[in-house]
């Protein structure tokens, strides 16, 4: 595998060392972790209210949050 990646935004190469992309700043790993956290804590909440949906919304957080991780291992 290849050490870097490339930036979705702007597609320059970023370390996967690298917390966001040195030149615009763009952040995928964080935007995802957070996107998953919230649907995840959501998810929790409504699994109260209409458990259906609810656990629709932790299983997405988690696919969210375990994709921010393939994304940069090295978080
Ligand atoms: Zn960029």
């Amino acid at each position: 595998m290849k050490p870097v990646y490339v930036c979705s935004r702007c597609d320059a190469e970023i370390s996967r060392t690298a917390e966001e992309c040195p030149h615009c700043g763009y952040n995928p790993t964080s935007i995802a972790w957070r996107f998953g956290a919230g649907a995840l804590i959501f998810g929790a909440a409504l699994a109260l209210v209409s458990p259906p949906v609810g656990l629709f919304g932790v299983f997405v957080g988690i696919i969210a949050i375990g994709g921010s991780y393939l994304l940069s291992p090295a978080e």
